[in-house]
């Protein structure tokens, strides 16, 4: 299965992305992760983007879409990926139907984790203090400012992507609103792997 999860930051995707390749054991592709694994190690990609990172930006595309063709050329993507974080404008979403159709495989769906903004605040947040509570080093771009940047590049040049897969007819749209578990049900329902529950 080749899954994309869009949605603002705080929407749940990161959450949503883990329990989807638990079940159905495919690999998480998260180009946050792997913007953050690179800064932390200080290679070029890293010193490039680190500034642009912190500033809740989007770094540019060509740096990203290499990122992903690379990842999605080894082994253990064979069998399915789910992408979280990428793509975030339509030319990154126009660079992996290319690196797809190269590779001779296809999307089953692309899912919109859609949430109200005022609860990207509570949910930013929240992840700050958890992450506090467990000892853990803060991300750099968790806090308030930077997350009104964030949420602006998402509105300005994410929104468009969600646009763009409808028009392909691989959007499928769920309420991230509601709890957790809900979230995970919606989304297996959507992908057609249960049944809804009878009226
Ligand atoms: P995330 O962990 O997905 O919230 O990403 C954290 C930061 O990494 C973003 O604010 C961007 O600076 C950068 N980033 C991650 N994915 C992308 C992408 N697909 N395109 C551009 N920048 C990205």
């Amino acid at each position: 299965m080749r899954l994309i999860l869009l949605g603002p930051p705080g929407c749940g995707k990161g959450t949503q992305s883990k329990r989807l390749t638990d079940k159905y054991g495919i690999v998480p592709l998260s180009t946050g992760d792997m913007l953050r694994a690179a800064v932390k190690a200080g290679t070029p990609v890293g010193l490039k983007v680190r500034d642009l990172m912190d500033l809740g930006e989007l770094v540019p595309d060509e740096v990203v879409v290499a990122i992903v063709a690379d990842r999605i050329d080894q082994p253990d993507a064979k069998n399915g990926f789910i992408l979280d974080g990428f793509p975030r404008t339509v030319p990154q979403a126009e660079a992996l139907d290319r690196m797809l159709e190269r590779k001779g495989v296809k999307l089953d769906a692309v899912i919109e984790l859609k949430v109200d903004e005022g609860i990207l605040h509570e949910r930013i947040a929240k992840r700050v203090a958890d992450a506090k509570a467990r000892g853990e080093t803060l991300r750099a771009d968790d806090n308030p400012e930077t997350l009104e940047k964030r949420v602006h590049a998402y509105r300005m040049q994410t929104a468009p992507v969600v646009s763009y897969y409808a028009k392909h007819g691989l959007l499928r749209t769920v309420d991230g609103m509601a709890p957790i578990d809900a979230v995970s049900a919606e989304i297996d329902r959507v992908l057609g792997r249960v049944e809804a529950p009878a009226p």
